[in-house]
Order: structure tokens, then sequence, then C-alpha cells
């Protein structure tokens, strides 16, 4: 038998990981699926534990590997995104409660709350077309105190996420959350417009785009995917934007980065004037739309 030295101890048959080697292992496992395999480790780990992230560096990194651990990272492993498994996803500063019901928020769409928020921080009426789990909304409502918002989706399951998003923030007041679908003639009859502010994250992939396994299997097709160019939502929803807004109302449109042109040009058409604005890569994401001056377009 050999004896014991406790700065080498020898590995124990059977014996449980230390948290530290499970995330090892698990990063390294991951490390084929994903550019982010140790902190997505690490975010499962904090998971699997219930604590947060940092204190698991405090704290936790020898002790022994939780039995949730590995359930877990077989999840990641098959693509599914850390949000959905977390159930959980920060956004501009908020945490956001996510199911597979709703697009993961994205950190590039906080271009879109960062140039609403420049646009219109007098904004009184906000409209978020295509909610989801409510991010873009409850993200602006909670930086203009002053403001009241209406969020909309066709989809009723994205619904009762974006109302939960809205309670637990603590802007259930000011925020609603309606079944609305931009495709149904007289949708925006009854929303109480116009409005200072319009957001818009609408489905703008491309059907047949080489999307990541995380995205194109796990993500909600509905939130993703608009026809063979990725434009027919747009063709469809901002043609509408000059009945929604006020006078001097702003919308603020996101978009795929190759698609300024054809989004700007659909705009025009419609009597709006657009100013781009890029996201975090400085790829173009948002269209900033106004009412064009001294122009009517065909629904102003
Ligand atoms: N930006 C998203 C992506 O990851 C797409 C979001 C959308 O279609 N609205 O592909």
């Amino acid at each position: 038998m050999t004896e014991s030295n406790p700065a080498q101890p020898e590995p124990v048959e059977g014996a449980a990981r230390t948290v530290a080697d499970a995330i090892r292992a698990a990063t390294e496992l991951l490390g084929s699926r994903t550019d982010s395999a140790r902190l997505d480790a690490e975010l499962l780990m904090a998971e699997a534990l219930q604590v947060r992230r940092s204190d698991l560096f405090l704290r936790h990194m020898r002790d022994p590997e939780p039995p949730a651990f590995a359930e877990l990272v077989a999840r990641r492993a098959a693509h599914e995104p850390v949000a959905y498994i977390r159930g959980y996803q920060e956004f501009y500063g908020l945490p956001f409660m996510v199911s597979p019901a709703v697009l993961i928020p994205r950190g590039d769409s906080e271009t879109l709350v960062e140039a609403a928020l420049a646009a219109r921080p007098d904004a009184g009426r906000v409209l978020d077309c295509g909610t989801g789990s409510g991010a873009l909304l409850l993200a602006v409502l909670h930086e203009l105190p002053q403001a009241r918002g209406i969020g909309i989706d066709r989809s009723e399951p994205a619904l009762a996420v974006a109302a939960a998003n809205a309670t637990r923030l603590g802007l259930g007041e000011r925020a609603t959350m309606i079944r609305a679908d931009w495709h149904e003639p007289g949708w925006g009859n009854n929303l109480g417009g116009p409005f200072d502010l319009i957001l818009a994250n609408p489905p703008y992939v491309e059907s047949d785009a080489p999307l990541d396994p995380t995205v194109r299997d796990h993500e909600p097709a509905g939130a993703l995917f608009s026809g063979a160019d990725g434009l027919d939502d747009y063709r469809v929803l901002v043609p509408q934007l000059p009945g929604l807004l006020a006078d001097q109302g702003v919308a603020l449109v996101e978009i795929g980065y190759t698609q300024a042109e054809a989004v700007s040009a659909i705009g025009a058409a419609a009597g709006l004037s657009a100013t781009l604005y890029l996201d975090l890569a400085e790829r173009p994401r948002v269209l900033e739309f106004k009412k064009a001056l001294g122009k009517s377009g065909p629904s102003a």
C-alpha cells in the first residue's frame, strides 16, 4: 500500500471529481461544439450547484462534483443553449426568464435599446412588435419611468413568458402583453396608438441559412425565419409603421447585417427615412425610421 502524500494525493478509484476537475473535463468535451466551452461549463456548474458564477470561484472549486452537472453538460453537448438549460438570460443588465417559446435575447439587440433611448428619452407610449421574452420593451420601460408600453406577439406561450418577466421586473403596471399578428388585417387598431417609440426584432433569417444547431434546432423557428431572403416580415410590417407612429415617433427595427439597404428601401417606399446603427461588432444591426418630412407615405 502506498503511503499517502497530502501534496500529491493518489487518485482513488471511484472517488468524486472536484468541481474544478469536472469543469475542465466539460470544457474539453464542449470545445468541439462551441467557442464558449469554458464559460458554458462554468455557468452549468453554477446552475448545478445553485450558486452564482462568482461564488463558484470563491467557494466551490474544491467541492465534490454535484450529481446534477453531468446531465446539464450532456444537454449542452446536444446543442441545447445554456440560456434554456438555465431558464435565464441577462439582457441590458436585467434578468430575463427564457424558455424555448422565445428567442434568447442577444447582446447585439442592446444596440436597439440604446438607439430607442437616445431617440426618444421623453417617450410616453411604446409598442414592441414581436416581443418574445419582452426583453426590448421591458429594458426600455425600465430606463424610462414615465413610459407605458404594449408588447405584441402571435405566440401565446411567448406572451406568457413576457408577462411573467414584466411582473418579475416590477414593470407589470406599465407593460401590457397582447396577442396580435401584423399579418392579420386590423391588428394594430385597438392597441391605443399612435406610439412615440416602436421597437421590433422581427424574424429576418433566410429560410435556408446555415445556422448553428444551437440556434436552428432549439430556438423558435417562428422568431427566426422570414422567407427565402429573410425580408418577408419587413415587407408586411414596415409599411404599417407610419400608421402606428405619432408624428414625431421613431421606430427602431433590428436587421440582419446584410439587410440595411433592402430594409431601408422598404421604408423609403412607405414614406420613412432611415438611419443605420451598428452593433458591438460594428455590423449593421438597427434601422431608425421616422416619417420623412414633407412627404406622406401610403399609410400616413
Ligand atoms: N440575430 C438572430 C440570430 O442569431 C436572429 C434574430 C431574428 O431573426 N430576429 O440569428
